[in-house]
This record gives C-alpha cells, structure tokens and sequence, in this order.
C-alpha cells in the first residue's frame, strides 16, 4: 500500500523521513510542497534531492476527494459533490462513500464549507443528511483535501480571504481527532495558513468535544446550532438535547475559554410556528444572557421535510428581542449561500442549486 500524505502532520512526515534516513529538514519541505504550494506532482517538488523525488514516487500518494458533480446557483455558490475512496482507520466503516462542499464567494473573500463526516448519526429532525445515519467518519486527509479541491477547482475566482466552516455532513466534535488534524494544517502557517478568526466549527452541542476543544492550543472558532429555547422543543428538533440538556450545554459554553477577539456564534433555524414565536426569542435571550455571543437566525428553506418558512415579520421580531436584550443577532436570508449558515442545512443547498437550472461539470 502506498503512503498516503495528505493529512499528514509535520510531525508524522518527520517520521517517514527518519525511517528513510533522511534529515528532519526534508519533513519540512514535503510539509511545504503539499500545503504551502499544493503541489501534489512529487516530480516537481524541486527543492527536494532527485533521489527523494523518486522514493516518494514510488513509495506514496497524494490522493484527493474527486469531483462526481459540480453545481453553481445563481447567487455564485458552488455545491461539489466529491467521491471518496475506501479509507481505513479512521473509526468508521472505510467504505467508499460520497460527500459535498459548497464554495461560497462574496466581495474580496470566500467560504468554503466542509464535511467531517460522510452522513451523521446525531439525528437532528430539521437535516436531510440526518437520514442517510452516519456511513463513515472522514479522514484528516478526506477532510482537508475538500478545501485544497474546491480552491483548485475555483481558483478563477479567489479574493484574497479564505473562510473555512466545518457546516457540512457530520458533527465534527464526533470526528474530533481527524477534524482536528486537518484543522491544525489550515491554520499552520507553514501549512494552508489560514487564521483562526476565519475558520469556524458548528456542533450541535456535544459537551465532552466543546470542553476538548477549548483545552487546544491552535483551535478555530466555535459555533453552535442552537435551534430550540427549551429543552422540550430542543429535544424534538435535536435528540442530542437529551443527552446534553440545555443547563449542560450553556455551562459548557459559560466555561469555554474565549480569546479577547472571539465570541460563541449560536445558530438558529427559525421553523415557521415551531419555534419563532417571541416567547421563545425571550428565552433564548435569557439562555444566552450574560454569554459574549451573537446569533444567526435562519429562516428556514423550504424543502423536503415538513416544517414551515417562517413569516419575515416574525424573523425580523425574534431578532429585535434578543438585541433590545444585549445579544447581537442577524438574520441571514436565505439565499443559497446563507442556508450553508447552519449546520445541517447543507443536504437542502442541493435542492436551491439544481434548481437553479445552472450545472455542472
Ligand atoms: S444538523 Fe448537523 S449534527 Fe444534526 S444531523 Fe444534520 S449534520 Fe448531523
């Protein structure tokens, strides 16, 4: 079997060099040559010595997602469909399974938003991937090659800002040792070297990984799909509730050790009748009081599952009481982009984008 390199740590390529008796130094420049310039052709990895050129030719592989479809919506979002080999290791099924990113661009910047897992077992009752259960946990590699993928694929039109959001399949804190791995590259500045502020994870609340990733040295920023004002209502939409109740998981995030630019961002999916009326923007006013955070409210889109677009009046309500009492809060309307705001809502971009009528490579 050949090595495969991409996700690989300095650290791990330090290793493989040691084990060919090759300086510490060359780690550094493969580590450079994958991440830095993304170049995956070993043959052109210049500053290495022939000799090494030829023994990672021969002995490893670069793999990467492969592109199955590719949409673009009107508004310019891109939704890929990728093709993911077996993989081993990495606490799932291994089996070959197909995931999706969406490249999101907007004035200087864009936002590419990944999968950590292909399907889900958390089961929220809003999300079409919910259905498919969990098929595989990704690797760090699978994960990383997503954003190394849709920036080829999309290098036409790069602004100078890279957003990464872990918003797509899965629940990353349930794939931590690999999201994590691959979030390490991202925001290595000898790696893919993005900042911390422009890369953001979104859990549904799974306490034991919010406590985890607080401990990290290098960690992104922490979003959390908040959806309900009580434990009753969040229990119905997010079975998770039952295991990390609302109390557990706001201590959770009470505790979290925020960094003197950041904030906790909840997000939350406005269901038409289900929970946007003001008594529930009056709790979670009360759930969030006192937190630094700011909400993105998310009308939702219509689609397959049966909850309701809620009115833009009630939309616009809910965000005036949770600012009249101290929480920043948005609406993010939904265009095809801004369904992508919220965890689980990325199985309905497929239905806004192929019904955009634009496809498809
Ligand atoms: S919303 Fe996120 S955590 Fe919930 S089932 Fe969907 S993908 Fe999983």
């Amino acid at each position: 079997m050949p090595v495969e390199l991409i996700g690989k740590s300095l650290e791990e390529l330090g290793a493989l060099a040691e084990r060919w008796g090759e300086p510490a130094f060359r780690a550094a420049q493969i580590y450079h040559a994958l991440y830095a310039e993304r170049q995956f052709d070993f043959g052109k990895m210049t500053a290495l010595p022939a000799a090494l050129r030829k023994r990672i030719e021969a002995e490893c592989t670069a793999s990467l997602p492969g592109v199955a479809r590719r949409y673009e919506s009107s508004d310019g979002a891109a939704r890929y469909l990728l093709a993911l080999d077996a993989a081993e290791g990495n606490g799932g099924a291994g089996a070959a399974a197909t995931i999706e990113a969406v490249f999101m661009p907007s004035e200087g910047r864009q936002t590419i938003c990944v999968s950590t897992q292909a399907g889900c077992a958390v089961g929220c009752r809003f999300c079409l991937t919910a259905t498919l259960g969990l098929v595989r946990n990704l690797t760090a590699g699978e994960i990383l090659g997503q954003v190394v993928v849709l920036l080829a694929g999309e290098a036409a039109r790069l602004g100078p800002r890279t957003n990464v959001v872990f918003m797509g399949q899965g629940e990353p804190l349930l794939n931590y040792d690999a999201t994590m791995a691959a979030t390490r590259i991202l925001l290595d500045p000898e790696g893919i070297g993005l900042a911390a502020r422009h890369v953001t994870i979104s859990t549904s609340g799974i306490v034991p990984g919010i406590e985890r990733l607080g401990q990290e040295r290098v960690r992104p920023k922490l979003a959390i799909s908040l959806n309900g004002s009580n434990d009753e209502q969040r229990s119905r939409l997010m079975p998770i509730n039952q295991k990390y109740p609302l109390a557990t998981l706001m201590a959770a995030c009470r505790d979290y050790p925020l960094r003197p630019w950041e904030r906790l961002t909840f997000e939350y999916v406005l269901l038409g009748g289900e929970n946007d009326r003001r008594e529930d923007a009056r709790r979670v006013a009360k759930l969030l009081s006192g937190l630094r955070a700011k909400v993105n409210l998310i009308p939702w889109n219509p689609g397959e599952l049966p909850y309701r677009t809620p009115e833009a009046a009630a939309s616009e309500e809910f965000r005036r009481i949770l600012t009249e009492r101290g929480v920043p809060a948005f609406v993010r309307y939904s265009r095809g982009r801004d369904v992508m705001a919220a965890c689980g809502q990325l199985a309905s971009i497929e239905q806004s984008l192929a019904g955009a009528g634009t496809s498809v490579s």
